[in-house]
């Protein structure tokens, strides 16, 4: 059977106009089939995260790193809620990268992303990433076109290092329909709950819509690569990228076969030890 992974990778050349962002590849079912799913994912993907995390505390050296990139309310803090949160967050290194602070922006753009990745054993997440400086960046027009051209071989080398020295990068476009958007956007004014998310700047953004997705086209031509490939997630039904982003990190880790460190512990010896010890 085909994996996610081979369904939803974008390999340079990939088209995201010929992507659905309401296709659903592999789901379970419907809605409430595919929670079900996740759930059940969510559980094994929890064991081998564990198992990771025991592993990197034995002396492994291998992580796990998830970026997740996608337009305003495409669900990046969704997927972190609904499929991090089934994981240890013990085991978890968070980071969202918003605009860059006076500190940050006086060193390249790589700097603060170095800082933010997972140690040994971990499931680093990035809620936005480096792309911004070749997404937002671009479409706004803050740095010249060669810097930006720069940018993409320098993320390219970034990445191959970072595998080459044990983490795997697994990288999410989250992609929604600007009605899809529309919609959310519509639904967070309609809730005062979600009114602290609002942003009225994101209607500017919104309106640049073409220009983000030949951004985001050109960040897949120029940095889908064999050693960490893009995969566009089709995002306007939220259940279905919970899933499919679960599944894509578990099918990660499936491959990963994270081992158990044995150090080798005496165990008749440690338990004689236990029970005469006197302490009752
Ligand atoms: P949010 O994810 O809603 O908290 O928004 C974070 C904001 O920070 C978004 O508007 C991003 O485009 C912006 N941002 C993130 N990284 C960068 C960057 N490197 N340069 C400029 N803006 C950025
Ligand atoms: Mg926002």
């Amino acid at each position: 059977m085909k994996s996610l992974r081979d369904l939803l990778v974008a390999p340079s050349g990939t088209k995201l106009t010929d992507r659905d962002p309401e296709a659903s590849p592999l789901a379970p079912g419907s809605k409430d089939k595919t929670l079900r799913g996740l759930a059940k994912d969510g559980a094994e993907l929890a064991a081998l995260q564990e198992c990771l995390y025991a592993e990197g505390k034995g002396g492994g050296t291998r992580s796990v790193l998830l970026v997740l990139q996608g337009m305003d309310a495409s669900g990046k803090d969704g997927v972190v809620k609904h499929v991090i949160g089934q994981v240890n967050p013990a085991g978890v290194r968070l980071t969202s990268f918003g605009k860059p602070t006076k500190s940050e922006l006086a060193h390249d753009f790589l700097w603060r992303i170095n800082r933010a990745l997972p140690p040994a054993g971990y499931l680093g997440i990035f809620n936005r990433s480096h792309y911004e400086d070749v997404l937002v960046v671009k479409v706004h027009k803050w740095a010249p076109a060669r810097e930006i051209t720069r940018r993409y071989r320098a993320i390219n080398e970034w990445e191959a290092g970072l595998v080459t020295s044990g983490t795997t990068v697994v990288k999410c476009l989250l992609h929604m329909s600007p009605e899809q958007q529309r919609r959310r956007l519509e639904a967070r004014l309609d809730d005062p709950t979600k009114h602290w998310k609002w942003n009225t700047d994101d209607l500017d953004e919104r309106l640049l819509w073409p220009d983000y997705m030949a951004a985001y086209q050109a960040a897949l031509d120029k940095c889908s690569t064999d050693v960490a490939p893009w995969f566009v997630v089709p995002s306007d039904r939220k259940w279905y990228r919970n899933w499919a982003i679960g599944r894509l990190l578990l099918e990660t880790m499936r491959e990963m076969k994270p081992q158990w460190p044995d150090p080798g512990l005496d165990v008749p010896a440690l338990k004689a030890r236990l029970e005469s010890d006197g302490v009752r």
